[in-house]
């Protein structure tokens, strides 16, 4: 994404384009696939599905319309394509409507009423290129509400989306600047300020409209806000003055409780920092300005870390294709693990379980307490029933937010079943949510920032789909007075994934990884990281 920098890439695409066509290339003769687009334009999904930017391009010689791919279209629009290449007549149907193009014609048949356009539909190396005006002059005004195009910042908004992140406004005082992050409900986020002068605030499960809270000119000690929406969660960058002394990320502390999980407070301090003209040391400036925030409040460095192989004894876990167990995965990747951690990090490491036995959540849970174990990773594979579903994900406890996720923790407590045959599952998961926000809750941030950071480091070695940080409403990390994450490595479903699974090297790749993090969360601890 890059809406605010749009026009001007838009305009020296512009003048790439007169080069072009003056010399001996014609770039018409170019797929558009091949070519560089002319301009971009960013569409914003309600339904779910990513944002995205789109290539355009601009085929009339001395004209600034731009076209899309009649291909990208139909996807965007999910439209029915049919194409008569003989008579050179294409028919998109779209909702309700039907619209029949014929190749360099300016007439767009309209469920059989002709409306004109500005310039002809034309057919370039295979691909049918349909005038950006059409979204705007025929699509739009038949969508109801539902196709929102901003021709000056070329985003394309499609439906109305429940949005949970709705707005952000600034409040200015003499200390400083105020930006108020609303909410429609309660959500956990993510700070992130390694970049100097940028604060990247993750909200998860969040969803907002990209277009109405990326804010070009903040106000204050703000500079801007870009805003970015994800598959499942949402990010606001928030672009901060070098003025700005110290920062606070925190929910309203006024007004009623639902008020103060409803605002998501950023709080810059103003400085007395004269301004600073060398840009590399001002960036550099401004990141021990932010470090500063947290030099009054050293933390422990990382001193035993607690291991959970998932499953045992009868609790197989999931069963891969060929029949691999996930409880003896995940016992001999924690064992790997415990050598490892102890040999390079010199950290001591306490295991729930060292054979093959099922122990109770409470007692994992108590091991790693009583051991006054600094963190807790519990070591499980995935399964589904689709077997191409694959990839790895680092889940840490919260209420779960989506259906996969609330998926994943109901698969994962269903251990619980082989320690009380007789409680019904549905009653733990109402036992979940009652109870997990009573003594993880302090250690939500710092959970959170460990699962970025291991989902992180193995992204960097692993080959296999990154699949995100999750969050789950997880039994065995309930009632852990530290902060704990659950990583699931692979999934046993899926037999490619299940061989790597039972592979030497990707276990070690597994363990570096993990022993990477390890060691950056530890850092990050000792340097005093301020949540
Ligand atoms: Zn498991």
């Amino acid at each position: 994404m890059k809406r605010p920098g749009v026009l001007v890439v838009w305009l020296a695409a512009l003048a790439a384009a007169a080069v072009l066509l003056a010399g001996p290339i014609c770039p018409a003769n170019a797929a558009p696939d091949e070519r560089d687009p002319d301009a971009t334009l960013g569409v914003v999904y309600a339904d779910g599905r990513q944002t995205e930017d789109i290539s355009l391009f601009r085929l009339e010689r001395g004209s600034d319309e731009l076209y899309i791919s009649a291909f990208d279209l139909a996807r965007i629009f999910k439209a029915t394509k049919y194409w008569s290449p003989g008579v050179r007549k294409l028919v998109l149907r779209i909702d309700a409507h039907r619209y029949l193009f014929t190749l360099d014609t300016r007439v767009v048949l309209v469920d059989d009423e002709p409306v004109l356009l500005r310039v002809p539909v034309r057919y370039i190396d295979g691909s049918v290129m349909i005038p950006l005006e059409f979204i705007a002059e025929v699509l739009t005004p038949r969508s109801g509400d539902e196709v929102e195009l901003d021709e000056e910042r070329f985003v394309l908004t499609l439906g109305t989306p429940e949005y949970s992140i709705t707005d952000i406004s600034f409040v200015e005082d003499e200390d400083g600047t105020r930006a108020e992050i609303h909410l429609s409900e309660e959500l956990l986020y993510h700070v992130d300020s390694e970049t100097p002068g940028l604060l990247r605030i993750k909200i998860y499960g969040g969803k907002l409209n990209p277009l109405k809270l990326t804010i070009p000119e903040g106000r204050g000690l703000f500079n801007r806000v870009r805003a970015e929406q994800a598959e499942h969660d949402a990010y606001l960058f928030f672009d901060v003055k070098r003025t700005a002394a110290r920062f606070k990320v925190e929910f309203e502390t006024a007004g009623t409780v639902l008020e103060r999980e409803r605002k998501l407070i950023i709080f810059l301090e103003k400085g007395e920092l004269p301004e600073i003209p060398d840009v590399d040391y001002a960036g550099k400036k401004m990141l021990e300005i932010l470090d500063d925030e947290t030099a009054g409040m050293e933390q422990e460095p990382v001193r035993v870390v607690a291991i959970d192989p998932g499953h045992g004894g009868i609790d197989n876990g999931k069963v891969g294709v060929s029949g691999v167990l996930e409880k003896d995965v995940n016992l001999e990747v924690s064992l790997m693990l415990r050598d490892r951690i102890a040999a390079e990090l010199g950290i001591e490491v306490v295991l729930t379980r060292v054979d093959d036995q099922l122990i109770p959540f409470d007692q994992r849970v108590e091991i790693a307490n009583s051991a006054g174990a600094d963190i807790f990773i519990s070591i499980h594979c995935n399964g589904w029933y689709n077997t191409k579903a694959g990839g790895f994900e680092t889940l840490f406890l919260s209420p779960a937010r989506t259906e996969d996720e609330a998926r994943l923790a109901r698969e994962e407590n269903a251990s619980i079943r082989y320690e009380n045959p007789d409680l019904d599952p549905d009653e733990v998961d109402d036992l979940d949510f009652i109870l997990w926000d009573m003594v993880q809750n302090e250690f939500i941030n710092e959970s959170s920032d460990l699962a970025e950071i291991v989902q992180r480091e193995l992204d960097g070695v692993l080959e296999i789909r990154n699949r995100g940080v999750k969050q789950g409403g997880l039994r065995v990390l309930k009632g852990l007075t530290m902060p704990g994450v659950l990583v699931e490595l692979a999934f046993l479903s899926n037999p490619r994934e299940e061989k790597l699974l039972e592979d030497r090297d990707f276990r070690d790749d597994v363990v570096r990884g993990i022993v990477e993090a390890i060691r950056k969360y530890e850092g990050m601890r000792s340097a005093g990281y301020r949540r």
